[in-house]
């Protein structure tokens, strides 16, 4: 197992990075969290209190583990700070390039023997790892949304991953509270190959008319004991990540059941992101 200092990185504060960094810090580790905006840091900041403060409220951590773990999480607007850091975990937007353009700026940055990790939902470790000139350190390290609160990790070995990286972030996954599940690198992996067909499918339904947002959601709570049906889910993830997920499942396997349904790609072009831009599938009030 590669030695692990107590110093972390998360790139990108949105939905995901925000939770990442959390759990870390409630787990001990100093992090770094790295944003392209001032706002969207403040942003994440205090949705990291808040969920903190969730926490206490249910007794799963005191008063002091919330401040503790709080001042253990340092904003930051640039990578400088983070040579140090014996992993980072970029969880920036689902975008090849965007992804491809961090990947190598932090080979250039961190030591070698950092482990870079990428929260993708679906694009290839593989093929991420290819752009770098450590591909043995790069692995997929799939956290699920809210973070705080889901169990599972998927973690994805691309073909050049080494088993210690493999081995060390299992081990990461289970320090966290979390249970890692393996799988190999595949478009989607194992969690969106299947989740997304069901919600493109769900679109189709509604743009063809055949029931309401609602009535296709209550189809899967009562009927097949989901917690929350395939569009709040959908608007949960955010339609952009969705249809960025569709498209690479498209690409990647080749097949026509994955071509993004129209009305997808529509609300995403008006700007409908679902809960994050306050307007999906359904309305949300868009906090300050
Ligand atoms: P998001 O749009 O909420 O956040 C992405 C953030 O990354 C933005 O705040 C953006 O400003 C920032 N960013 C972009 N480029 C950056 C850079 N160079 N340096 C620093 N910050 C940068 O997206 P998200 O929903 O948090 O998704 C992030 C990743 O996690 C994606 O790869 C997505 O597929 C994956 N993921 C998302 C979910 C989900 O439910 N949303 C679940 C699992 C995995």
């Amino acid at each position: 197992m590669i030695y692990m200092n107590h110093s972390i990185a998360v790139i990108g504060a949105g939905t995901m990075g925000n939770g990442i960094a959390h759990v870390f810090a409630r787990s001990g580790f100093d992090v770094i969290l790295c944003e392209r905006q001032q706002n969207i840091l403040d942003r994440a900041m205090a949705t990291i209190a808040k969920n903190l403060g969730r926490e206490v409220a249910a007794g799963k951590i005191t008063d002091d583990q919330s401040a503790a773990a709080f001042a253990r999480i340092e904003g930051s607007l640039n990578y400088e700070t983070l040579a140090a850091c014996s992993l980072v975990i970029e969880a920036a937007n689902e975008d090849l390039n965007v992804k491809t353009v961090i990947f190598q700026e932090l080979d250039d940055i961190t030591s070698p023997d950092a482990i870079l990790a990428s929260n993708t939902s679906s694009i290839s470790i593989t093929k991420l790892a290819g752009k770098t000139k450590h591909p043995q350190r790069v692995i997929g390290m799939h956290f699920f949304n809210p973070v705080p609160m889901m169990k599972l990790v998927e973690v994805v070995r691309g073909l050049a991953t080494s088993a210690t990286v493999k081995e060390t972030v299992h081990n990461l996954a289970r320090q966290l509270g979390k249970t890692p599940i393996a799988v190999h690198d595949a478009p989607g992996f194992v969690s969106n190959r299947v989740l997304m067909p069901l919600i493109n499918e769900a679109i189709f339904a509604v743009m063809e008319g055949v029931a309401t947002p609602q009535a296709v959601d209550d189809v899967f709570k009562l009927g097949m004991a989901h917690p929350m049906g395939p569009l709040a889910l959908a608007d949960f993830i955010g339609l952009d990540v969705c249809l960025n997920i569709l498209r690479v499942l498209q690409d990647g396997l080749g097949d026509a059941k994955f071509r993004p349904c129209p009305l997808l790609v529509q609300m995403v072009d008006a700007g409908w992101l679902g809960k994050k831009s306050g307007k999906g599938f359904y309305e949300y009030t868009l906090k300050t």
